[in-house]
């Protein structure tokens, strides 16, 4: 997994926060996002009541963990905000649900939603109920690519909005598998 810039951490982070919940049926606490941010090659550098800091060479990751909700700020480690990203999971018990969205800190250059949904499950039955576009990205010599699989792309052709890319809200061009943005350079695989 790269992880180059704030959303190479938010996007897998908020489909790794979406499954836990739909396993366990509960928010992840501290522990499991260490575990998870830890999985991404992100290391420790403070723990302290409630909140967290991980760090890898390009991104610094902030956790704060607050009962029913937990946000987790991704940030350039250069300390550049206008491509940070939020990540929050919360419990709607209105509408008895489970949120995971990812909110950009500067909404005037993302045209859509990042993952084009947030991440909705329904509390009792812990079942998807929307359809977010979300992976994780790698590299190879044709750029660096949002890796989905086949389940999420399944989802994605169902909502008929497979032109629109789900990093920046752009127009996705697609040849077979793949999917080229003119606007953000990142391309989407279908793999799995
Ligand atoms: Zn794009």
């Amino acid at each position: 997994m790269k992880v180059y810039e704030p959303v190479n951490l938010a996007m897998p982070l908020a489909k790794e926060l979406g499954e836990r919940i739909m396993e366990k049926g509960k928010l992840p606490d501290g522990e499991e996002v260490r575990e998870i941010l830890k999985g991404f090659g992100l290391e420790e550098s403070c723990l302290d009541r409630g909140i967290g800091v991980y760090r890898s060479r390009n991104v610094v990751a902030l956790v704060f963990v607050k009962g029913e909700a937990l946000v987790v700020d991704a940030i350039s480690s250069s300390g550049e905000l206008s491509d940070a990203m939020e990540v929050i999971a919360y419990r709607d018990r209105q509408l008895n649900t489970f949120i995971v969205e990812i909110l950009p800190a500067n909404d005037i250059e993302y045209e859509g939603n990042v993952g084009i949904e947030p991440i909705i499950i329904d509390a009792e039955k812990l079942e998807l109920e929307s359809s977010p576009v979300l992976g994780y990205f790698e590299e190879d010599d044709e750029g660096v690519f949002l890796v989905i699989d086949r389940e999420t792309y399944g989802r994605w052709k169902e909502s008929g909005n497979t032109d629109t890319c789900p990093v920046c809200g752009g127009e996705l061009a697609w040849k077979g598998e793949r999917a080229y943005c003119q606007d953000c350079g990142y391309g989407v695989e279908v793999k799995g």
